[in-house]
């Protein structure tokens, strides 16, 4: 009886919304293209998963940024190493930051990087360093290997080009902070770097940074795969 009533209930919410009469934010509609000026919500990442497969969809999405935060080219399917070949991909020269080399990315992964910055990075920036971001290091996003270089472990997210491995940030009023040098900082270089952690477990599929182990005391790996996992 009580699960009928909830079927009922559902059927009339269904009705609802394809009438119109209740309105789902774009953000929380799964059916609903992702746009980039949406906020992040756990939804985004299923948007951002479904377009994986989807080079048409996801490169419409990245268009969805105005031309002066993003700087990119889209790149046809290659395989750089015989055991990597790389699909659905872009080249990103730049975003609202500089990049201290431009890379490889997923478009999915350029698509996460983009809603990052826009709804967490450097809203945190403005918050806590009272200044932008103006450059943001890495050390690369396509590597052909499995998991820390073992022989037996799965591939990493790496020999995709589904995850950048970031070391630090440079802001517009010339601050620098790194992860090797600030992340047990306790004053507001610290908190930075903690909030850009947490504002990226909600943008990737999972954020590893150096709570989890030594191999990451320097950088955050910013990952596709999972679904806000955050170490
Ligand atoms: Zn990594």
């Amino acid at each position: 009886m009580r699960s009928t009533l909830l079927i009922l209930l559902l059927i009339g919410l269904g009705v609802a919304v394809q009438k119109g009469i209740i309105e789902i934010p774009r953000q929380w509609a799964p059916w609903a293209p992702l746009h980039v000026d949406d906020p992040v919500t756990p939804v985004t990442q299923l948007k951002l998963k479904r377009l994986e497969g989807d080079r048409e969809g996801c490169l419409a999405a990245l268009d969805t940024v105005p031309e002066s935060e993003l700087r990119y080219t889209p790149l046809a399917d290659y395989s750089p190493t015989a055991n990597c070949p790389l699909s659905n991909i872009v080249r990103m020269q730049s975003s609202s930051v500089q990049f201290n080399q431009s890379f490889v990315a997923s478009c999915p992964l350029a698509l996460a990087w983009v809603m990052y910055e826009r709804h967490e990075l450097q809203p945190a920036a403005e918050a806590i360093m009272g200044s932008r971001v103006r450059q943001v290091d890495h050390v690369g996003s396509f590597a052909c290997r499995n998991i820390y270089h073992r022989e037996n472990a799965r591939r990493s997210e790496h020999a995709t080009a589904e995850a950048l491995d970031v070391t630090g940030f440079r802001f517009e009023n010339g601050q620098r902070i790194t992860l090797i040098n600030h992340w047990n900082d306790e004053g507001e270089a610290g908190e930075f770097l903690r909030a850009a952690r947490d504002g990226g477990c909600k943008a990737f599929g999972n954020v590893i940074g150096p709570d989890y182990n030594a191999a990451h005391a320097d950088h955050f790996h910013l990952g596709m795969r999972g679904f806000r996992v955050c170490r």
